[in-house]
C-alpha cells in the first residue's frame, strides 16, 4: 500500500486547487481521477474531428476571476500556461423580429444598445451595475469562506451599504428585480438570459442577487476563455501539484474510503489497488454517492437524511460542431461573428422552457439557447480558419419517459434547435458543418459522475441546499461527520460553475486543521 499525507479523490478543477493549495504548502499529496483524464467539466476533447478541440462542458471561466486565487494571482497560474482571453462583444442577442442587443466591453457601448430600446433602461443598467458595486463585497466574502448561518448573513446584509434593500432584493426572484428596473421587453429578455446562465430557475425566491451579479461579471471580464481550452485550467493546476511533489493518477475510479475507528485513513480504487493517507482525504464525489463509498454507518442520521433530500440542478443539452466558417448573427448594424450568443425571445420564453422542464417535456417550439465559438477568439482550437461550436439548450434530464429515452430522441432534439438556430443567423446551414457529436444530459452523467442526474452544477441552488444548507445542515465547512474526510467540489459551498470557490475554500479548512495555511495575500488585481 502507498503512502500519503493527503489523498484526493476527483481531478475537477476544485480538487485539484485543494491539491494545489496542499501540495505548495508542503504535503505529499496524490489526486485519483476515475477518468482516463483529468479536468472533469473543465476538459477539452477532439468531439468531433482530428485537431477540433472541443470544452465537452464548461468553456467560460467568469466566476474564478473574483476568487482570490486569480485576484492575487495566489499559485502563479500565468507561469503554468494559463491565458485568458477577453472577447468583444463580450456577447450577442439576436431576436426574431430583426432586432438585436450587443454587449460590449466598453460600457458606454452597451449602454447605447440597450438605449435603442429604451433611455431609461439603459440608465437602469448603469444604477444597476452601482448597486451591485455597494453589493460585491459583502456576496464576495461571503463565497469567499465557509458560509455563515442565515441570521448573520442577514444582519450583514442589512448592515451593508444599500441596508434593507440589499436583503429585499436577497429575497426577491431575479424575475422580479428585471421586471421592476426594466421596461422595455427586449432588454428584459437580455438581462434575463444572462441572470439564467448559472441555471438557477430565476422565477424561485432567493435568486435575486443574479440578476446583478452575472451580468456585472461579464461586463467586467467579458465572456472569458483560456487560450487552448477548458482543460488549461486543471493542466495548470496539476503542473503546480507535480512540481511541488504531488502524484496524480488517472483512470482510478475510488470505490471505498478506508474508515478505520471513526477516522479516514485511505482509498481502495475499482483496480484493488489501495492508497493510505495519513493525514486527510479529500473527496469531491458527488454527495448522492458518498454514503456507498465512505459506507452509510460511517455517516451520521442527520447528514445521511440531508444527502437523501439532495436534489439535482438544472441539466443542459450540448450539440459539439466543427464548421468550415464561423456563424454570423444577424444585429441591426449587420451580421457579426461572436464567441458567445444568446437566445431567449421574451420572459414568456423562459417560463415556457421552466413549465417544460419541471414537467420533464421537450418543448422545442421557442428553446433557450447558448451558442459558443471559441475559435472567433482563439485559433489554436481548430485547423487553420475553421471553427469549434458548441449549442447549448436546458433541457431536462428527466424526460416523462425515462432518462433512456435520450438515446433515442437526441439526435433529432440537435437537429431541431440547430434549424431553429439557423435563421438568427447569415450562414448557419448544413453546408458549413463538418462534424456533430451531440451529448444529452444523460450523456453529461456518463461522462462524468459528478453531472449526477445531469446536474451540471452539483445540486440545485434553492436555499435549502445553499449557503449554510450546503451540502447538509451543519455540515458546510467542508469537513464530514467522518474525522479527516473533507468534501470539495460544485456540491459544496457556494455550489457549481467554474469558480474554484469550493475547492480554495476547502483548501483554507483543510490547511488550518493542519496547521497550516493558505499563501500570504499577494495583492495584484482590485477586487470586484
Ligand atoms: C455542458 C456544460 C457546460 C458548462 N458550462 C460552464 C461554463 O461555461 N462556465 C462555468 O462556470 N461552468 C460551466 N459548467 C459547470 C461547471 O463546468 C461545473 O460546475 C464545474 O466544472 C464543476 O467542477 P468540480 O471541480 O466541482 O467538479 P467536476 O469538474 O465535475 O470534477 C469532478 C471529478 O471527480 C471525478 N470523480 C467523481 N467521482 C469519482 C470517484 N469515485 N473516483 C475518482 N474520481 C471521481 C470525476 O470523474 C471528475 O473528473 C458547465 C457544465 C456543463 C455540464
Amino acid at each position: 500500500m502507498s503512502q500519503w499525507d493527503i489523498v484526493v479523490v476527483g481531478a475537477g478543477h476544485n480538487s485539484l486547487l485543494t491539491a494545489a493549495y496542499a501540495a505548495k504548502a508542503g504535503f505529499k499529496v496524490l489526486v485519483l481521477e476515475g477518468a482516463p483524464r483529468i479536468g472533469g467539466d473543465t476538459s477539452c476533447e477532439e468531439l468531433t474531428l482530428p485537431g477540433f478541440i472541443h470544452d465537452p462542458c464548461s468553456t467560460a471561466h467568469n466566476l474564478i476571476q473574483s476568487n482570490p486565487l486569480m485576484r492575487n494571482n495566489e499559485l502563479r497560474l500565468d507561469q503554468y500556461g494559463l491565458r485568458y482571453l477577453y472577447p468583444d462583444p463580450v456577447f450577442t442577442m439576436p431576436f426574431q423580429d430583426g432586432r438585436s442587443i450587443t454587449m460590449w466591453r466598453d460600457l458606454d457601448r452597451t449602454c447605447a444598445e440597450l438605449a435603442r430600446f429604451s433611455p431609461e433602461d439603459a440608465e437602469a443598467y448603469r444604477e444597476l451595475l452601482n448597486d451591485w458595486q455597494a453589493m460585491a463585497p459583502i456576496v464576495n466574502d461571503e463565497r469567499e469562506n465557509p458560509p455563515q448561518p442565515p441570521q448573520e448573513i442577514a444582519a450583514r446584509t442589512a448592515g451593508s451599504k444599500l441596508g434593507l434593500r440589499m436583503l429585499e432584493i436577497r429575497q426577491s426572484t431575479a424575475l422580479d428585480i428585471i421586471t421592476q428596473r426594466f421596461r422595455e421587453q427586449h432588454v428584459r429578455a437580455f438581462f434575463a438570459w444572462i441572470a439564467f446562465m448559472t441555471l438557477h430557475p430565476l422565477d424561485e425566491p432567493e435568486t435575486g442577487l443574479l440578476a446583478f451579479s452575472l451580468v456585472a461579471g461579464r461586463q467586467r471580464f467579458s465572456w472569458i476563455l483560456p487560450e487552448g481550452g477548458s482543460i488549461r485550467l486543471p493542466l495548470a493546476l496539476a503542473a503546480i501539484i507535480e512540481a511541488s511533489g504531488g502524484t496524480i493518477l488517472t483512470s482510478k475510479s475510488v470505490t471505498r474510503i478506508v474508515v478505520e475507528g471513526g477516522r479516514a485513513t485511505g482509498v481502495e480504487t475499482a483496480d484493488g489497488s489501495t492508497y493510505a493517507a495519513s493525514r486527510a482525504v479529500v473527496s469531491s464525489i458527488h454527495i448522492a454517492q458518498l454514503p456507498g463509498i465512505v459506507g452509510e454507518e460511517n455517516l451520521t442520521p442527520q447528514f445521511r437524511a440531508g444527502i437523501d433530500r439532495w436534489k439535482p440542478s438544472l441539466s443542459m443539452f450540448a450539440a459539439h460542431y466543427a464548421l468550415s466558417e464561423a456563424p454570423r448573427f444577424r444585429t441591426e448594424d449587420g451580421s457579426m461573428e461572436s464567441v458567445t450568443m444568446g437566445g431567449l425571445e421574451s420572459l414568456g420564453s423562459l417560463h415556457r422552457m421552466l413549465t417544460g422542464y419541471r414537467a420533464g417535456c421537450l418543448d422545442l417550439e421557442d428553446p433557450v439557447f447558448l451558442a459558443i465559438t471559441p475559435t472567433v477568439i482563439d485559433a489554436t482550437r481548430a485547423p487553420a480558419g475553421k471553427h469549434t461550436f458548441k449549442l447549448i439548450s436546458f433541457l431536462p434530464y428527466q424526460l416523462a419517459e425515462g432518462p433512456e429515452h435520450w438515446d433515442q430522441v437526441k439526435d433529432q432534439v440537435a437537429d431541431r434547435l440547430f434549424e431553429a438556430l439557423a435563421p438568427l443567423t447569415t450562414n448557419l446551414s448544413e453546408r458549413i458543418v463538418l462534424g456533430r457529436n451531440v451529448n444529452s444530459p444523460l450523456d453529461m452523467e456518463r461522462r462524468n459522475p459528478a453531472n449526477w442526474r445531469g446536474s451540471c452544477h452539483g445540486g440545485a441552488s434553492t436555499p435549502d441546499q445553499s449557503g449554510y444548507f450546503r451540502p447538509v445542515e451543519g455540515w458546510s465547512t467542508y469537513r464530514t461527520p467522518v474525522e479527516g474526510l473533507y468534501q470539495t467540489g460544485a456540491c459544496t459551498h457556494p455550489g457549481g460553475s467554474v469558480s474554484g470557490l469550493p475547492g480554495r475554500n476547502c483548501a483554507a479548512v483543510l490547511l488550518q486543521d493542519l496547521g497550516s495555511s493558505l499563501p500570504a495575500r499577494r495583492p495584484t488585481r482590485a477586487a470586484l
